[in-house]
Order: structure tokens, then sequence, then C-alpha cells
């Protein structure tokens, strides 16, 4: 095993610059949710250079690559995601994006790199895998959700993956550290919109109309009231509204005010009660005042909900890879979402933050126009996912 690490840090060493190169890359040409079509090719054409087998066009732009060790084992998978935002990037840097309106401020440029550069190092040591590793190339993490469709096209089947792994670049953390958290460590990122309907009338005489405006208030505050005093103070739930549209002008009373919303939540039970309880409110509310209510509330992606012996290995793995100072354990969960956690619904896994800041130039927040990493951290990315692919 140790004469296998040093193999791997030789390998993977010898292809930072190429390393470094592919992400500028992906940085420079982002693609949007499911129009990853340059990206995908690129990602196809670099594994089957390698020699590794590909399927194409796996949730609509997926790529997946099937590299098979010379002698038999279990099938364990890698996912990286390839889609960019829709923001124009700002951090001035000579490779930045050459698209007004496309960055990569997210860093799925890199988790992309991060795993063709696996794939390259694990076919030069084909001879000493003992089992199957499945690099996933996933679209559209940002939305509407690539996983599921890549799950629905057979990605966790044939040959069936025993266990899946997967990484997000994290300014949070320093380069040379890794973020691990047990059980869940991401939110539910669910979402609603809510339409309040009254009677619409003249500012000078409520009495004749039932104002949606007014109503909508007290829905606002009721919904609050689901938080503070119907879930368990100890179960985290989020309820933002994120927008409020209604009305025409100063005298005139609203018949319709439209809300939108998320609902982020940690537990798959708090994250079915939730709806619930909102709908009871609106309901009760609206027809106290004598207005009416449409809610359509939409489940989006699971919570992130890591296996513990996986977190235990990638533990083991990251102590030996960075040291154990580079391991820190997350004991607050992210209420942010990940569509990682379709996987983990059908197989063992764990997600985990890789750190890539060094310092202000790095140390903006994910989706962020001046976003941008260290990239000595997609070296590690690297190291880990290849010790991964050997100790599992
Ligand atoms: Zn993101
Ligand atoms: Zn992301």
């Amino acid at each position: 095993m140790k004469n296998l690490e040093k193999k791997i840090e030789e390998l993977a060493a010898a292809i930072e610059k190429e390393l470094i190169a592919l992400r500028r890359d992906f940085h420079q040409n982002p693609e949007l949710g499911f129009e990853e079509i340059e990206t995908s090719r690129k990602v196809a054409a670099y594994l089957e250079k390698l020699g590794i087998e590909i399927k194409t066009g796996v949730g609509r732009t997926g790529v997946v690559g099937i590299l098979q060790g010379d002698s038999p084992g279990p099938v364990i998978a890698f996912r990286a995601d390839m889609d960019a935002l829709p923001v124009t990037e700002k951090t001035g840097v000579e490779y930045a994006s050459k698209i007004p309106g496309k960055m990569h401020a997210c860093g799925h440029d890199g988790h992309t790199a991060i795993l063709l550069a696996t794939a390259r190092v694990l076919s030069q040591l084909k001879s000493e895998l003992k089992g199957t590793v499945k690099f996933i190339f996933q679209p559209a993490e940002e939305g509407p959700g690539g996983a599921l469709p890549m799950i629905e096209d057979g990605v966790l089947t044939d040959p069936d993956v025993d266990a899946i792994f997967g990484l997000h670049l994290w300014p949070g953390f320093k380069v040379g550290e890794i973020g691990v958290g047990y059980g869940a460590i991401m939110a539910a990122p669910d979402q609603f919109t809510l339409k309040i309907r009254g009677r619409g009338g003249h500012g000078s005489a409520p009495h004749e109309a039932v104002d949606a405006i007014t109503v909508a208030a007290q829905v606002i505050n009721g919904l609050q009231h689901i938080i503070s005093r119907q879930i368990a103070p100890t179960q985290p739930v989020v309820v933002t509204i994120g927008t409020i549209k209604g009305g025409y002008r100063h005298n005139i009373i609203a018949d319709e005010v439209e809300m939108t919303g998320t609902v982020r939540t940690l537990s798959p039970a708090v994250r079915d009660e939730v709806p619930e309880r909102m709908e009871e409110i609106i309901k009760g509310i609206t027809s106290g005042f004598g207005a009416d209510y449409e809610l359509e509330y939409t489940k989006l992606y699971p919570p992130v909900i890591n296996d513990q012996k996986m977190v235990d290995l990638v533990k083991e793995v990251a102590n030996k890879v960075l040291g154990p100072d580079g391991v820190k354990i997350i004991k607050e969960p992210s209420m942010g979402g990940e569509d990682f956690s379709f996987y983990l619904e059908k197989v063992s896994g764990a997600f985990f933050r890789l750190g890539c800041s060094s310092g202000p130039e790095t140390s903006y927040p994910l989706h962020h126009p001046k976003f941008n990493i260290d990239e000595k951290a997609l070296l590690y990315g690297v190291k880990l996912f290849c010790n991964l692919a050997f100790s599992f």
C-alpha cells in the first residue's frame, strides 16, 4: 500500500500542469445546465484517449467512464458536476470566462478536471486495480438537477456501484484541508410558489374588498411559526420567502399577491411534514379572511446524508494524503443543497469539501463573480480520489 501511495503521488504530480490546463480550459468555456455539449465532448475524448470505456448522453449531457482493473473486485464511483452558472465573471484573471453572463462560479470546472486527472492516474495503475471504477461526469447540478436523470439512465447499474464519492471545492477551508461530516451534511432545497387571491376594490373602502396584501402579511408570519412552534427545536428548518409581488397603485386594494420561497430541511421526515403544516396554516388564514390560495410545492433534491463507514474511509485516506491537521470535521451542516444526495439514496458513500483558499483572492464565496480557487487544491483532489479507489 505504501508503495502504491508513492506511485499515485508521482503519477499525479507529473500531470499537475495538465490538470491546471484542463481546469482553465473548462473555466474559459463555461456551459450552463444541460448545455454542456462541448464540455461533455472534451471529457469523452479525454477518457477515450486513455482507453477507458465511455457512455455518452447519459442523463442528457452526462458522460460515464468505466475502468476495469486487471483483477475483479468492488465497483467504486466518483462524480464530478460539469455545469456553470449564469454569472458574469469579475476575477480579472487571464483565463477568465470568455462568455459574458456565464461563469464557473461554483468550481465545477475544477471538479471536472480533478476527475479526468484521476481517470488518467488510475488508468496507469490498472494492473494493480482490484475492481472497477466509474467516473461520472454529471450535468446541471445547479438546477434542474442532472443526478436523477443519470440514475434513471442506469448510471449506478451495469456494473452495480458499491460506493460513491464526490467532492466540492470549498473556500471555507484552506488548500491542503478537507471537511468531512457524518450524517446529514446538506439540506433538501425545496421550493414553492404561493398565490393569495382576495377581491380588489377602492383603497378607501377596504370593508368592501378582501385585501390580498394584508392576508399575505398574516400568512408570512404564520409560516415562520411552523419553525418556532411546530417543528422540534432540535430540527433545523429554513422557510424563506424570496419574492413577493402584488398590487397596482397606492389607492387600489390588491386582489392578488404571489410569493415564491425556499424551504430547507435536513431530515426526510421533517421534509415531508413542513409542506403539510404550511398548507394548514395558509388554508386557515386565507379562509378566515375570505381569501383563497393556490400553493405549488416542489420537492427538489433530498438532503445529503453521508454513510458513516464511508466518512471513516475518507478520513483515513485524507489522514495519509493531507496529514491529520488537514482533516476537519464538519459539525454544522450547510443548509445549501446538492443533488449528489440522489446517489446517496441508492448507494452508500460520502461527499466532502476540498479546501481551496489561500488568501483574499481565493476566499470569495461560491457563486460570487470573483470566486476563484488556489489551483494547488486540484492535485489534492486527484490524490484523495486515487487513494480512495485503492483503499475501498
Ligand atoms: Zn453552486
Ligand atoms: Zn457546486
